[in-house]
């Protein structure tokens, strides 16, 4: 045999290694099989928070293998049992994420298969999903069918590519951008902030519109805001509104939004991304009217739809103005291109190789069907509530009746000033674990936040929840 064939199959013999066996390969399901499984059951009883601070130190990389069994219990250990259990439903902080069992399953599938989804011509199947998952979202928020859409990882690369779609719209260059202007709530989400700035917006005139005392958007302030800048000669192009803000789930009245930003030649953005789906809800769809006037629209199925992170969606009525900045034609795409096939995913998004997102989706739309999906928001809805009336019960004062599932309350001590109180208290929470909240500062007032989100989050949750913050709360109260 000559020298190059010998070369060859000596690294072949090498490389093997990465194409596990039949056996192997089942072997390593059952384990992994074994752990989620270990995982799952014990999550009822699992805290919802540690607050160990020590990083953990033994991912380093070298040529040293591992079996199976020791990378599940280094994972467990120092992945699983640190930080936020994000998979626990006594995760009510921040915006509390999914991970429905049969989407993980879809993304097994789908890394074995590894499916390119970019480009139509390369697997016109995962890329209709994607179009149909799209349809769907278009056919809920009213959307037309000639809107254009993507699947992304989030919330803020979708924001990315619509607010893209806004500058590129309104021809936001460098001879216009010190006197145009946007409009948004101080309450909006800082991925709004960051995209302005990612697409050399930071130069733009950035208006913070007032707030009424549910700290939603007043639109006689946007609108006397915009003629002001008009009468100076500035050029207002944007306005993002928020339905269901991240402090305190506020739907800004998109009705009245919309038909302002209509009348003033602005795009309309919204943000849905934490609170978009729960217009599935016939009991709630009302809060949204207004929402099909926007321009763009973003929403997040890993928060509203339970997923596993890692999908978000954006919605845009104008094709042409994504394509300015995200389709190229180069020549070595030249046989994947033809325009008379259905939209290109990579034609819409910064992203030319992105993951095959859209089973992820699909799977458990068809496995369960859309009815538990609608049924969990609205349990989310009502916990909130109850969670609300509990609170009252243990002597807390709560914000205003919320729009959704996020909500905040505080305690007042004879004994100190109300902030420094509560800070204290939301130490005491954390320390305790069992069940995560997180706090924010609202017009100067340190609060505690509930969002209750997760799928697994249920009744008896929300009872351990009232029975540890009253324990926090005494513990506070005794220690001063
Ligand atoms: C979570 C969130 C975002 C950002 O989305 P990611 O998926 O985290 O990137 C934007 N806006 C609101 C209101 C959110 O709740």
């Amino acid at each position: 045999m000559n020298n190059l064939k010998q070369q060859i199959l000596a690294l072949q013999s090498i490389s093997n290694t990465l194409e596990p066996n039949e056996n192997q390969r089942n072997e390593y399901i059952s384990k992994v099989n074994l752990y989620a499984n270990q995982f799952i059951n014990s999550l009822d009883n699992a805290k919802a928070f540690s607050s160990e601070r020590e990083a953990p130190n033994a991912f380093t990389i070298d040529n040293e293998k591992m079996k199976m069994e020791a990378v599940l219990k280094l994972y467990d250990e120092e992945v699983a049992c640190k930080g936020i259990n994000a998979a626990s439903g006594g995760h009510l902080g921040y915006i509390p994420g999914g991970g429905i069992y049969t989407s993980a399953l879809a993304d097994y599938l789908v890394d074995i298969t590894n499916a390119y989804t970019g480009m139509y011509f390369s697997c016109p199947g995962g890329v209709t999903i994607e179009h149909e998952l799209l349809n769907w979202m278009k056919n809920i928020f009213g959307f037309p069918k000639s809107a254009i859409g993507n699947l992304t990882s989030g919330g803020s690369i979708a924001t990315l590519i619509a607010l893209t779609a806004a500058r590129d719209k309104h021809a936001i260059k460098s001879n216009n951008i010190l006197n145009s202007v946007i409009y948004v709530s101080p309450q909006v989400h800082h991925c709004i902030n960051k995209a302005i700035r990612i697409i050399g917006l930071e130069d733009v005139i950035i208006r913070h519109v007032e707030l009424d005392e549910y700290s939603k958007i007043i639109p006689s302030d946007l609108i006397q805001k915009i003629e002001k800048d008009r009468e100076e000669g500035l050029n207002p192009f944007l306005v993002i509104a928020s339905a269901g803000t991240t402090d305190t789930g506020a739907i800004d009245p998109l009705q009245n939004i919309g038909e302002i930003a209509s009348a003033n030649n602005l795009w309309y953005h919204v943000d849905a991304a934490y609170g978009g789906f729960f217009i599935l809800s016939e009991a709630h769809k009302h809060k949204f009217k207004g929402i099909e006037l926007a321009d763009s629209l973003v929403v997040d199925p890993h928060k509203g739809l339970f997923l596993p992170y890692g999908l978000g969606a954006v919605l845009v009525k104008d094709k042409e103005a994504v394509y300015h900045s995200n389709h190229y034609r180069a020549n070595y795409m030249q046989d994947a291109i033809n325009d008379d096939m259905p939209v290109n995913p990579a034609d819409v998004s910064p992203e030319l190789t992105k993951p095959f997102r859209s089973l992820r989706l699909w799977m458990p739309l068809q496995l369960h069907g859309i009815e538990p999906f609608v049924a969990c928001l609205e349990e989310k809805i009502l916990l909130t509530q109850y969670f609300r009336e509990e609170l009252l019960k243990i002597g807390f004062k709560l914000g205003p009746e919320p729009d959704l599932s996020v909500s905040y309350f505080w305690y007042t001590s004879k004994k100190t000033n109300e902030n420094a109180f509560n800070e204290k208290l939301i130490q005491e929470l954390h320390n305790d674990g069992e069940i995560f909240l997180s706090s924010t500062i609202l017009k100067g007032k340190f609060v505690i936040r509930m969002a209750i989100l997760a799928f697994r989050t249920k009744l008896h949750i929300i009872d351990n929840a009232i029975l540890m913050i009253d324990k926090a709360r005494k513990k506070v109260e005794s220690d001063l």
